[in-house]
């Protein structure tokens, strides 16, 4: 087969027809963007009896939600020793704990909802690139154990073929507790269970512009849609990588970072075991990282930040080659696999490279998941839910700082990205 710049994940799921309906003329709340973040808040303000609307310019999971690695993973971007200095003991032990309780989230959704996405715990493990990246695990293990509880296991280097068939690395830290999934079926099962619930989704249905306006004394918004208005007494913002300047405000704290994935063809199965024996969600120690995974189908999916860029036909045709080089790096075994497919997204990350969830201009948003959102995102949705719905859930991550660009040199479009870019890759060359 030749290589397609199409995303693999779409061969392997059905997406819920979603007839093209009128918009109504009001709504209890209206969800900005169908993705995990937006169809997970809408599927528990719709069980809590809410009218909802999830407003989508493309299709049911058209942005990052089915197009990443499927990784479900604990912790955050940011290792627990910056967490503590950033904000303290207490409030990274929620923090920690509540990141532990999004694969349980994601994974109760599954079960409940009968979702058939092969959801598996099966481990993630971090390779250290470098040895003083080792060095660190057995630090984060014994903090990770004392502070928050939670076991890891560090995995010396003359161990880890037990893990990994590749030879490049220092070591690894292995965490029992994190998943893989399909995320294509995943956002399609939810897709389906939101409108189970009784949310109604609108595809095709872009969100150009949002104003502040009241109704028979009720607080709420007028929302001009590419297919007509609507009236929301609340509007949830989910549009996470793919924020844009209709919510400007938001727009401004995020960076759309360009994510580019490869996969094989499928492998034998002896070939396959020897790769990852373990059939773990694998990602190395760099700033600048590759992440990879069999998929269920025995496929070695490798991605990795390979530009700087948000994706375009030209990004993601010079991606599958660094990407292909990068992975031949990692497992010489796959320098005759062909590459079948190629796709990238966009995520976002917040300056503080920290997941963000609250009001904003009297808007609700849940953005900022850096590469960590199939479990946070889901996560974050049912909590934002929660607290549009009226109650006060636990969760950390409202009400943190939420900086901007420094010195506010940021009007939404990422010019210093190549730049960016150049920093991790020196990062992580002297790190
Ligand atoms: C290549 C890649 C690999 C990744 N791998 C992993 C991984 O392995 N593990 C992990 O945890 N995370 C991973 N991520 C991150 C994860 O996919 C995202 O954090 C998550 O999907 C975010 O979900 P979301 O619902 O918030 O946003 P999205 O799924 O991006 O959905 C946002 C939606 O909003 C819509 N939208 C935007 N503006 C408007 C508007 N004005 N009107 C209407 N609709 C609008 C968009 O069309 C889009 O569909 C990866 C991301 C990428 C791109």
């Amino acid at each position: 087969m030749a290589l397609q710049e199409h995303n693999y994940w779409l061969t392997t799921a059905d997406f819920p027809k979603i007839e093209a309906l009128p918009l109504p003329d009001r709504v209890d709340v209206a969800v900005i963007g169908a993705g995990f973040t937006g169809l997970s808040a809408a599927r528990t303000l719709a069980q809590r009896g809410a009218k909802v609307a999830v407003l989508e310019t493309q299709t049911i999971g058209w942005g990052a939600s089915s197009r990443n690695g499927g990784m479900v993973l604990t912790g955050m971007k940011l290792g627990v020793n910056q967490l503590i200095s950033m904000y303290g003991r207490d409030l990274t032990r929620r923090m920690y704990a509540a990141s532990l309780k999004t694969i349980d989230c994601v994974e109760q959704i599954v079960r409940e909802e009968a979702i058939d996405c092969d959801f598996c715990r099966c481990g993630h493990l971090e390779v250290a690139c470098k040895q003083k990246h080792f060095d660190d695990y057995a630090r984060q293990v014994d903090v990770i154990a004392s502070e928050f509880n939670h076991q890891l296991r560090v995995v010396q280097r003359n161990e880890l073929s037990a893990e990994i068939g590749s030879n490049i690395y220092y070591g690894g830290m292995v965490d029992e507790v994190s998943a893989g999934l399909n995320p294509a079926r995943y956002v399609a099962g939810l897709g389906r269970a939101a409108t189970k619930a009784g949310a109604e989704i609108f595809e095709h249905t872009r969100v150009e512009d949002l104003q502040p306006e009241s109704r028979r004394g009720e607080s709420g918004w007028k929302i001009k849609t590419s297919r007509g208005q609507l009236w929301a007494h609340e509007v949830f913002a989910a549009t996470s990588g793919y924020t844009s300047k209709t919510t400007p405000a938001l727009q401004k704290k995020l960076i759309p970072i360009g994510s580019f994935i490869i996969t094989t063809e499928v492998l034998p199965e002896a070939l396959a075991h020897e790769l990852s024996p373990r059939n773990r969600m694998i990602y190395d120690s760099k700033n600048y990282l590759y992440y990879y995974r069999l998929t269920p189908d025995r496929r070695m999916l490798f991605g990795g930040r390979a530009a700087f860029f948000p994706e375009t036909d030209q990004t993601i045709r010079r991606s599958a080659e660094i990407l292909r080089r990068g992975m031949i790096e990692v497992y010489p075994q796959l320098h005759d696999a062909k590459i079948d497919y190629v796709w990238g997204g966009t995520l976002d990350f917040a300056f503080d490279i920290m997941p963000h969830a609250g009001q904003l201009d009297g808007m609700y948003y849940a953005v900022g998941y850096a590469g960590h959102g199939v479990a946070m995102a889901t996560y974050q949705g049912q909590k934002m839910a929660e607290l549009i719905s009226g109650d006060k859930p636990e969760n950390p991550f409202v009400g943190i700082p939420f900086p901007g660009a420094p010195l506010g040199l940021y009007n939404g479009s990422p010019w210093f990205l190549p730049f960016a870019g150049m920093w991790y890759k020196f990062l992580d060359w002297v790190s």
